[in-house]
């Protein structure tokens, strides 16, 4: 008797929608059409500066609800559209998947939200730039004024503290939240031979964070092959500096956005 109501109980679970099993979570709500645009832009800019190939991700937090974040499927980021933008919950659940993909790190979004509510836009890079400084001992610091963001320290991400011998990817929760709280306050983090996590208050200084981060990588490096010691910004000279670039991103923003706009399929 029991076999039978269990396998009627199980006849019922098989004709509800995937849906109704799993309960989605429910949508912030709509998201105005150019701050979406914004997103998809961000994916291709970060393509075009060479920051994200083939992989990396962007993501943005809600505009009106900051239990969601919005971000790209599974896709490489130069083919982005509109229509691929993902919404997900905190715990990185989609809330109406479609039977598009989900990116397997996700959970760095997510998570790092949750741990950082001044945080709207993240990026997550393999940049070239910056990996020889998360497998050195040499710490990445602000060379030149563009890079004054990194600017009191830039930790390292050491996947094998949390997770012992792993794929290397932050595939779960537990690895998103040891990653956010490497990263504590700063603006970004380095993860040990994958790539870095950089974050910012608004779409347009995530992106040109996680340019910055690259070219000043690559200039300590040149400053440092010349031998003798290399003089790094002051934390105060960063902390004056930052002031001057909250004022003036912009410019590079609507330059970049411009490009990007013209090669986007009509
Ligand atoms: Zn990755």
């Amino acid at each position: 008797m029991r076999m039978i109501r269990s396998g009627l109980l199980m006849l019922l679970l098989g004709l509800l929608p995937a849906h109704a099993q799993t309960a989605a979570p429910v949508s912030g709500g709509p998201v105005d059409p150019a701050k979406l645009q914004d997103l998809v832009l961000a994916n291709r800019v970060l393509t075009d500066l060479n920051v994200i190939d083939g992989f990396g991700h962007v993501s943005m937090r809600h505009p009106t609800d900051p239990n969601r974040y919005l971000m790209g499927r599974s896709v490489a980021p130069a083919l982005v559209v509109a229509d691929d933008i993902m919404e997900y919950d905190l715990d990185s659940n989609p809330v109406d998947a479609r039977g598009r993909n989900s990116f397997l790190e996700r959970f760095i979004h997510g998570e790092i939200y949750k741990a950082r509510p001044d945080v709207m836009a993240i990026v997550h890079t393999h940049s070239p730039g910056v990996i020889p400084f998360s497998v050195s001992s040499v710490p990445l610091r602000p060379v030149f004024h563009l890079g004054a963001f990194l600017s009191p320290s830039v930790p390292v991400f050491e996947i094998r503290n949390p997770a012992g011998q792993s794929n290397m990817l932050v595939s779960n929760p537990a690895l998103g939240q040891s990653l956010a709280s490497v990263l504590g306050d700063r603006n970004v983090a380095l993860m040990r031979g994958h790539g870095s996590v950089v974050v910012a208050a608004t779409i347009p200084m995530a992106v040109f964070r996680a340019h910055y981060s690259n070219v000043n990588a690559q200039l300590q490096m040149q400053a440092m092959s010349l031998g003798g010691p290399v003089t790094f910004m002051d934390p105060e000279e960063s902390q004056k500096t930052l002031g001057v670039i909250d004022q003036i991103h912009g410019r590079a923003w609507d330059l970049w956005k411009r490009a990007a706009l013209e090669k986007m399929p009509k």
